[in-house]
């Protein structure tokens, strides 16, 4: 599943493929992947003739504003959530559309940017200008503050963890309480800060917080500049798989030796999720 590093590689990859790009035609081919509006044929009607300006990320939505070319006043926004298996193609010739296509959009300069999904779970929206945006994407609402933002800090986690007997892997898979973040990098911030995913949140205190938060941060870091990761079958636009995969610590290394201290990496379930951990290094 794309979780925040992978959905900021796809962010850039549109930024840079799709900025200034004219919308000449939409073809919506699964009717279910558009949320709003109610009517997917109002949705390919609202992106025709616009132009796609900046892409934004929250948490592991994607979002762009949308312009008349004409005379640059603005079309409302463009919403897409990948979900399970969402990808985006950006294709310069032209090639029949596999079994899992469900949006094929062509630039008025000639390639296509398909959106494919095997599991069908990926969500788009058109929010009309004028209108909330949360008021459209409801999910929004919910999300807890950016990991890279200034709200994200120890005391927010200690806060909202307070009284909370809840593993703290279930407690950093909640998006209230930071967005974007899933089991992979869950895990690895774990890994790096020293922590036991069992641990009951209520038992960490602020020192150890911030060490989390730290390492959480380094994590995505990282994995934002390798382009994601392996473990999926995340692909960026042009089909490239991340390589995150070559310094995985403890995720999907169950039964192999810790790199650090050569214990035998451990695996769990935690709240439906498969947590990996290294029981010497992680206390
Ligand atoms: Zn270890």
């Amino acid at each position: 599943m794309p979780e925040l590093p992978e959905v900021e590689t796809v962010r850039r990859g549109l930024e840079q493929r799709t900025k200034g790009m004219t919308i000449a035609r939409v073809d919506v081919l699964r009717p279910r992947a558009i949320a709003a509006p109610d009517d997917p044929n109002l949705f390919a009607l609202a992106l025709k003739d616009t132009q796609l300006q900046c892409w934004r990320r929250r948490g592991k939505y994607l979002l762009a504003d949308l312009q008349h070319g004409a005379d640059a006043e603005p079309a409302g926004q463009w919403g897409v959530h990948l979900r399970m298996t969402g990808q985006f193609l950006w294709l310069e010739t032209d090639r029949p559309p596999c079994p899992h296509t469900r949006v094929r959009i062509w630039s008025a300069q000639g390639p296509e940017l398909r959106f494919v999904d095997t599991r069908s779970f990926g969500q788009m929206w058109w929010v009309p200008q004028g209108r909330a945006t949360e008021a459209v994407i409801k999910g929004l609402s919910k999300l807890g503050p950016e990991p890279f933002s200034e709200a994200f800090h120890a005391e927010h986690l200690q806060a909202r963890l307070k009284g909370s007997k809840r593993p703290i892997k279930n407690a950093l898979l909640d998006q209230s309480l930071v967005a974007g973040v899933g089991n992979i990098y869950a895990d690895e911030s774990l890994f790096a800060a020293g922590i036991r995913p069992h641990t009951p949140s209520q038992q960490l205190g602020l020192t150890q917080l911030e060490r989390l938060r730290q390492a959480l941060i380094e994590v995505l870091e990282i994995s934002i500049g390798a382009g994601g990761t392996t473990f999926s079958d995340f692909r960026d636009l042009t089909g490239t798989n991340g390589n995150y995969g070559g310094v995985a610590w403890v995720y999907r290394r169950s039964g192999q030796p810790c790199r650090r201290c050569g214990t035998t990496i451990e695996r769990d379930r935690l709240g439906g999720r498969s947590s990996h951990w290294c029981p010497t290094c992680q206390s």
